[in-house]
């Protein structure tokens, strides 16, 4: 029986379409149910969309409009069902899953579903892992998702006109002030994409003129980008060196206030803005759901990417440990190349005979801001320009849908005659209230 039927008790009785329920429509479950193809498959996700993580900086930075950076999964995968809501439980024995519907960010979860698979794929990700540094949970700012980058975007040309408003030196300075700690991609690009942004917006600004902006870069590592080869990781380095960026590696944070900051090396910066990129770790709701999982929280997979143990779950991408036959002995790092090479296998799997997943990782690309960026490719090592325009082009050719590519062209076409927007829309969200005594 397919279709939802509402028992008495207000719980939702489902089927999953073509038997297979998909929980995360991320990189992993997203792609997993659009190259299931007319097979069919039910989505439960969060969202109804899919992010893409790439060019989310660039979302941040203005260059991108933010609703292009993210793919409706209704039309990416046009023969699957999506249920709105957050997976909560899991009965192996029963084959259900249980779903809380109706969930926004500011509402409590108001129904609930019960959805019965034959086949279940977990690919729910990661969230960002921070640590117990004082200060962190209050005063830090995340970049993980689609409102992670418009919040951080608002706040960044806040601080400018608060800069501008400021009654003394000291005040703009602190509020031009930006550290980010976490220099792997999601660290480096952000920063790289809102300095430049900022750098777009100073002519407006006659009041700032004097007034220098302080980009900082800590991480613990002992490199930058330490997922890049040394030599174009070194290069990124000089670029953000060149442009002011004060690069702090082997050193960590040791507290976070509300104006200021504390690291290792002993220093206090005074800052309004602690942006915390310093890596991800497996979603913990994982850990609800009964399966195995390993010192770090990942489902334990085997190399057809089947969960240990359990013959008809399934899981893939960051939240799980997944083997990789053309890298013995190691396991996938969490990129969404690889979340991508593992649901085009996951896909292959699911409607065939399984076979064992094996991917080698063809290059990897960054971007550096406008018209920069860092691209390894084949063995070829890209920089400058040429860098910036391979990485653009891999990020296009990756994208799902003809419409999303051809949205972020325009995007990209328009960034390169004109400067990037600066309104601050930060009351999106907080409609204006009809009581006339506000
Ligand atoms: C800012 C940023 C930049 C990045 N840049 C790059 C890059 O340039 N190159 C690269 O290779 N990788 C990059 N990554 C990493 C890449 O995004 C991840 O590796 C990839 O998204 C992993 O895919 P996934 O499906 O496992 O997880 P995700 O894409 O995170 O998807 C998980 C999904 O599960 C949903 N979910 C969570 N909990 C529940 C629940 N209880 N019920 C239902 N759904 C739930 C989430 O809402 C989400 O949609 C970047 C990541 C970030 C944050």
């Amino acid at each position: 029986m397919e279709g939802p039927t509402r028992a008495q008790t207000g719980l939702q009785q489902r089927q999953a379409r073509g038997g297979i329920l998909i929980l995360g429509g991320g990189f992993a479950g997203g792609y997993v149910a659009r190259l299931l193809g007319k097979r069919g498959s039910t989505i439960v996700s969060r969202e109804n969309f899919m992010l893409y993580t790439p060019i989310l900086p660039e979302a941040a930075s203005g260059t991108l409009e933010p609703r292009h950076v993210v793919v409706p999964l209704r039309m990416m995968c046009r023969h699957s069902e999506l249920v709105l809501g957050r997976a909560v439980s899991l009965d192996t024995a029963a084959r259900t899953v249980r779903v809380e519907t109706e969930v926004s960010a500011s509402t409590a979860p108001v129904g609930a579903a019960e959805i019965h698979y034959e086949r279940l794929v977990i690919a729910l990700g990661a969230v960002a892992r921070t640590l117990p540094i004082p200060g962190l949970a209050e005063h830090g700012l995340g970049f993980k998702s689609l409102a992670d980058a418009i919040y951080l975007r608002n706040h960044v040309l806040r601080q400018l006109e608060l800069a501008e408003a400021a009654l003394s030196a000291d005040d703009a300075k602190r509020h031009l002030s930006f550290v980010f700690v976490g220099a792997g991609y999601a660290g480096v690009e952000a920063l790289a994409e809102l300095s430049d942004l900022l750098r777009d917006t100073s002519r407006f600004y006659p009041g700032l003129k004097d007034i220098r902006q302080r980009w900082v870069l800590v991480d613990a590592a002992p490199k930058i980008l330490p997922e890049i080869p040394t030599r174009l990781g070194d290069y990124a380095a000089r670029e953000l060196w060149k442009r002011g960026v004060d690069i702090r590696v082997s050193t960590t944070l040791e507290s976070v206030e509300e104006h200021a900051v504390t690291l290792s090396d002993g220093s206090r910066l005074d800052t309004e803005t602690l942006v915390w990129t310093a890596g991800v770790k497996a979603n913990p709701i994982q850990g609800r759901l009964g399966l195995p999982l390993d010192d770090r929280g990942r489902v334990v997979v085997n190399s057809l990417l089947q969960v240990e143990g359990l013959g008809d779950v399934w899981a893939l991408g960051d939240g799980a440990r997944v083997p990789n036959e053309a890298t013995p002995g190691r396991f996938d790092p969490p990129t969404c190349q690889h979340a991508l090479r593992q649901a085009r296998r996951l896909a292959k799997n699911l409607s065939g005979t399984p076979r064992p997943y094996r991917y080698r990782m063809l290059g990897q690309v960054a971007t550096l801001g406008r018209h920069k960026g860092i691209a390894d490719v084949l063995g070829l090592r890209l920089r400058g320009f040429l860098g910036w325009f391979v990485t653009r082009t891999y990020h296009l050719y990756q994208l799902p849908l003809l419409t999303r590519k051809l949205r972020v062209v325009t995007d990209w076409t328009v960034s390169l005659f004109f400067r990037r927007d600066i309104a601050e829309l930060g009351m999106l969200g907080h409609p204006t209230s009809l009581r006339d005594d506000e």
